[in-house]
């Protein structure tokens, strides 16, 4: 099915090499580092049936996943791209490293020690023969180790107080492995020459400056942070000033681009955060070193930093590969800023370009500005945790920043803030949600006529997208359905189930029929669900073209029917493998949500019934309170299994 990758490839690099790698030793590395485990460091897999995995692909860009995994053959394969290979062409595709390379690095993470065959059938097990990344690989490891010792040294003490400043233990330095450089310009050169490394693979590694005179140590008198990739490896240092005479200004100094550290797509924290993040399908994006340590420590335990650059396309890449399953509205990316004005920089960006996953990012932003670090100093790891939960989604973010500097107490204020917003909205591309960003601008700035609003803004992004495109249909077009005051991602999951039950009916079935409209937070959608318990459910429809004319004659406004014409016809975010899984867990994800909704009201009731003079009331309350808690904990298995 795919071609073979690796036997007859190592011709390729076995001329002009110091040494070719034993057959036998291939062959152990294939034995040994399993498909699935390697795999699974840079994709998050589940289970596909049949003995395989599936996920992402991490060759092409894709929503549901067509790359697959049999463990059992060791090989995998692409169904959307065609790639597919061994667990070796994996790593040389993922990694852009050699054939050679790629072997090497799979031997040190299964142990099998080497042996290269030289031209004269002499044999050697380490050193000038392995490839050069790994070499610097091991010097970037070896430097770590040596950064971290110096830690505890006399020269040592501003970096112990710069930690022990910002709530730093010493447990804390040794998780993270954080270190010190040494004033001197050739401290770790002479350490690593000591240890075998060469000049030049110590330059290329981005460790010493090769210098006019002699080569000399790039990070000196500074607290150092090691930056590891997915799988672990140590690949740069991001390094921050202590002294003031330190001949660098720049208060940070990173690794520069060398084969190993690509600054595009490295996060700081990855390989600590990356089990926590395929777990709980959230990612919390924070701006430093300290910060990154400050939330992993107050329980945080998915935060990761860009090391000395903006968060770009590629890091989000490696998030969403971590992140994403079938469930394409499930992954959430929580951005922190320091401050206002950073964070309303940041948000503006994400009207530009690519858009697919705005309503998956979330901005959470101290109101007084401060950062992680400073939050947990302050006031203690729950503020931290506090600042994550309370997230707001990127679009309100950057809408209401907009309209924040305006008065919006007088007319003139409101009229200037909708000015200044108006063509802000129009910009978001999915029209669901540009139409209910429209409505809620209307809400903040406080302008009378939402209706206005929405068509002003649909409007002007007309005027933008395609200025020749055909008329808007008469009517129709001005109709705003109403989506109440719904959390976006919670539309969505309400968007697929309501897909589901208009063109699978059959598929969607007694589960569909079994949830109660109510479950729906949308009064729209709400309306579109009681159409269908009101048409005779899903359960008995085959989902020929009648259904569809079916739920239109029982909704009740043409706004209402504008969306069930819509969501007929939107393509459902599954193929048809999975779809049957798929319609499990987004009905299960919705009922979840409903049951969260309760039980917030049954909470709150709860406490304020006195449990002493109205006992009665208190139990049956806490009775339901259990019993809805056992019911939101199984739905979140099912929505997770989608079995
Ligand atoms: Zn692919």
């Amino acid at each position: 099915m795919w071609r073979a990758v690796g036997a007859d490839r190592r011709s390729t690099y076995a001329t002009g090499m110091p040494g070719r790698i034993r057959d036998a030793d291939i062959a152990e590395i294939r034995e040994r580092a399993t498909i699935d485990g390697v795999v699974g460091e840079y994709v998050s897999l589940r289970n596909a049936g049949g003995g395989s995995m599936k996920g992402l692909c991490p060759f092409h860009d894709e929503r549901s996943p067509s790359f697959h995994v049999t463990p059992a053959r060791g090989l995998w394969y692409c169904f959307g791209c065609g790639e597919g290979g061994d667990v070796i062409s994996f790593i040389e595709r993922i990694e852009h490293v050699s054939f050679a390379e790629a072997v090497e690095r799979l031997a040190d993470r299964v142990g099998v020690q080497l042996v290269y065959e030289d031209s004269g059938g002499g044999r050697s097990s380490r050193g000038p023969q392995r490839e050069q990344r790994t070499r610097m690989v091991e010097a970037n490891k070896a430097a770590a180790e040596y950064y971290a010792d110096q830690l505890a040294t006399p020269e040592a003490v501003a970096a112990r107080q710069f930690l022990d400043e910002r709530g730093f233990d010493r447990a804390a330095a040794e998780h993270f492995g954080v270190g010190f450089s040494p004033r001197t310009g050739e401290a770790l050169r002479q350490h690593l020459l000591r240890r075998g490394f060469s000049d030049e693979d110590i330059i290329a590694g981005g460790l010493v400056v090769a210098g006019q005179r002699s080569p000399y140590d790039r990070f000196r008198g500074r607290l150092m942070w090691p930056i590891r990739d997915l799988m672990g490896a140590v690949v740069g240092f991001g390094a921050r000033r202590l002294f003031d005479d330190d001949r660098i200004d720049a208060k940070y100094l990173n690794t520069p681009e060398t084969p190993l550290y690509r600054k595009s797509t490295v996060l700081y924290g990855v390989d600590l955060a990356k089990k926590e993040i395929a777990r709980q399908s959230r990612a919390v994006v924070v701006e430093g070193y300290t910060d990154v340590m400050a939330c992993h420590l107050a329980g945080v335990t998915t935060a990761v930093a860009t090391c000395g650059t903006a968060f770009g396309d590629d890091h989000a890449k490696v998030l969403r590969r971590l992140l994403m399953d079938q469930d394409e509205f499930r992954g959430e990316v929580v951005f922190t800023f320091d401050g206002d004005e950073a964070g309303k920089k940041a948000a503006l960006r994400a009207f530009e370009g690519d858009q697919r996953f705005v309503a998956q990012t979330y901005v959470a932003i101290e109101p007084d500005g401060r950062d992680p670090c400073d939050l947990r100093v302050d006031d203690g790891d729950a503020a931290v945790r506090e600042l994550v939960a309370r997230r707001r989604p990127l679009f309100e973010f950057a809408i209401t920043s907009s309209v924040a500097a305006y008065d919006l107490d007088v007319p003139e204020g409101r009229t200037q803030a909708l000015d200044h917003a108006i063509p802000l909205v129009a910009r978001i591309k999915d029209h669901a949600l540009r139409d209910e960003y429209a409505r809620r601008l209307a809400g903040w700035v406080g302008a009378p006529d939402e209706l206005a609003v929405v068509q002003r803004v649909r409007g002007a992004s007309g005027v933008r997208s395609r200025r020749a495109a055909a008329p808007p249909v008469e009517g129709q077009h001005a109709l705003v359905p109403d989506h109440g005051d719904v959390d976006p991602q919670v539309l969505a999951a309400e968007r697929e189930a309501l897909k589901v039950a208009l063109q699978r009916p059959a598929l969607a079935g007694p589960f569909f029929d079994d949830l109660d409209p109510a479950a729906f937070a949308s009064p729209a959608h709400r309306a579109i669900a009681e159409a269908i318990a009101a048409s005779g459910g899903v359960a008995t429809q085959s989902g020929g073209p009648g259904w569809v004319q079916t739920v239109l004659g029982s909704v009740p406004t043409e706004a209402t029917a504008g969306v069930v014409r819509e969501l007929a016809v939107a393509p459902i975010a599954a193929d048809d493998d999975s779809l049957p899984r798929y319609v499990v867990s987004s009905l299960a994800r919705l009922h979840g949500m409903w049951v969260s909704r309760r039980l917030v009201s049954v909470k709150a009731k709860l406490q304020r019934t006195d449990p002493e003079s109205d006992a009665a009331a208190y139990n049956k309350l806490f009775g339901e309170l259990m019993s809805l808690e056992s019911m939101r904990r199984d739905l979140r298995e099912r929505a997770i299994s989608g079995l």
